[in-house]
């Protein structure tokens, strides 16, 4: 019997520990890439370890289940952490994208190819009226049948773009509202487009947002339970208590601080 249990011990221990692992070798890339701060990053880690070490050295069958539902939280969380890896790929490819065309613009503001790629990137990313407005401005210098492609992509961003979305845009740099069909800010010629597809992206703060619940999840899951089984009573108490009071303070600090990134001070 004892090696059965020193059997299934030591498979909990492979199990758990191998989501671990990833998980914080992946919170060490996002604290290189500077996706999360180094205090998030390292109660991140800390938990992580403190789980992986619990799984190796159960001191009590009866903490395993609470091992294994932090298990299946890390795995779970898999789907959003790749998400954001993708996401942030996806913006720093629109963002040379878009940059690569301005500076053509600059050189050359009747480049009538770079203005339709600036158009659809912009589409791409959400801002329609400008990607209407780019494109309406650059179709009306065309003369006879070319860019047939274009002109049907026009008609088609006409039907589904609603007239509120074809505001001025401000510019980050200097505030100047900017029409919506303007390339660089009217004012003072900063690339406002790009600082705002590069401002609207919600990454960071997804990232931020997963470490921060799982951690505070995770050490609560494993915590409560351990304590109350190890530590005598008045011990125990007054650990449940700090580790409620600082899951529940990371977690809150974690979301009232989110959601303005990159917006204009
Ligand atoms: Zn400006």
């Amino acid at each position: 019997m004892v090696d059965g249990v020193h059997f299934s011990v030591f498979g909990l221990g492979l199990f758990v520990l191998f989501p671990m692992a990833i998980w914080v070798v992946g919170l060490i890339h996002w604290m290189i890439m500077g996706e999360i701060d180094s205090v998030l990053g390292l109660i991140g880690i800390g938990v992580g370890v403190a789980v992986g070490l619990l799984a190796i050295f159960n001191p009590d069958p009866r903490l395993t289940p609470f091992l294994v539902l932090v298990m299946f939280a890390t795995i779970l969380s898999a789907p959003i952490y790749l998400k954001v890896r993708n996401d942030r790929e996806l913006v720093r490819i629109d963002v040379e994208t878009m940059e690569d065309c301005v500076d053509s613009l600059r050189q050359k503001p009747e480049n009538l190819g770079a203005r339709w790629r600036l158009a659809k990137t912009l589409y791409s990313r959400g801002f329609r009226g400008q990607a209407l407005a780019i494109g309406e401005e650059s179709i009306g210098q065309i003369q006879g049948g070319a860019f047939e492609e274009e002109r049907a992509l026009l008609k088609q961003w006409r039907r589904v773009v609603h007239p509120s979305e074809i505001q001025p845009l401000a510019c980050l740099e200097c505030g100047h509202a900017n029409r919506p069909g303007a390339v660089l800010c009217e004012r003072c010629g900063a690339s406002h487009l790009v600082h705002h597809v590069q401002g609207r992206w919600i990454g960071p703060d997804l990232a931020k947002r997963l470490v921060a619940v799982w951690a505070a999840l995770s050490a609560a899951l494993v915590g409560i339970p351990a304590l109350t089984m190890f530590a005598p009573v008045p011990l125990a108490a007054a650990g449940v208590l700090l580790l409620l009071g600082g899951s529940f303070w990371l977690v809150w600090s974690t979301f009232r601080g989110g959601g303005a990134r990159g917006a204009p001070a």
